[in-house]
């Protein structure tokens, strides 16, 4: 999914993009609204910064609408609950307020792109996607790699959406197995290794979860390494 970010703050974008990119999107970075109007595209979704330097974020926002059906997320520094409603008015599909977690900005994505799914073929989400071999469909508990699904048992399958949710972090022991298994979880770990040993197996080349010792994991998406 290509993501066309509008910020002219840099540590915020190259944060943003980072952990966007982590995820598995793709982003086009630019940080004025002269080339946010002026980017051919194609993206699937503008993450839109308000405080723009040469223009106002929602004479962006107004622009961007009346050219196409783009889902326009816009973030803000400001506090000011009427630039939520004019930027909404102004046809913005959602809104998060600085300062916001990455997490925060891609759970508005995924439910822009669910929500603008039947507006047309570019928009179509379905799937969450992690790089460019793995999708997991959160909704039909389908995990696919290559296109192929992949046979997972219900706890390899929990694992998994767990540590997907924020790749890159790492997770302690206990919040897995309080999160996969059960909430009060006493016992020992073992079969934790077990299910992570069978993802590695299932999903070799896609994702690397990593084990840090005495804590717990750590999932990254694999880089595209140009396998074909
Ligand atoms: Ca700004």
């Amino acid at each position: 999914m290509r993501v066309l970010l509008v910020e002219d703050d840099e540590p915020v974008a190259q944060s943003l993009r980072r952990g966007l990119v982590r995820y598995g999107f793709e982003v086009e970075w630019v940080s004025t609204g002269g080339a946010a109007l002026s980017h051919e595209g194609p993206y699937d979704v503008v993450l839109l910064d308000l405080g723009l330097p040469d223009t106002d974020g929602l004479d962006v926002c107004k622009a961007l609408r009346g050219r196409g059906d783009v889902p326009i997320i816009v973030i803000s520094a400001r506090s000011d609950e009427t630039d939520r409603v004019v930027g909404l008015e102004l046809g913005a599909d959602d809104y998060v307020s600085k300062p916001f977690g990455v997490r925060e900005v891609i759970a508005r994505i995924r439910a822009v792109m669910r929500r603008a799914q039947p507006r047309g073929e570019v928009a179509a989400a379905g799937p969450d996607t992690y790089g460019s071999r793995l999708t997991i469909d959160r909704k039909a508990a389908r995990v696919r790699l290559d296109g192929e699904e992949v046979s997972l048992a219900p706890k390899e399958y929990g694992l998994l959406s767990f540590l997907t949710e924020e790749p890159g972090a790492l997770m302690s022991r206990e919040q897995i197995m309080e999160a996969v298994w059960d909430a009060n979880w006493f016992g020992p770990t073992k079969t934790l290794d077990v299910h992570v040993a069978a993802l590695r197996r299932k999903l070799a080349g896609a994702v690397v979860i990593e084990a840090v010792r005495g804590v717990g994991f750590r999932l990254e998406i694999a880089e595209d390494d140009g396998v074909s």
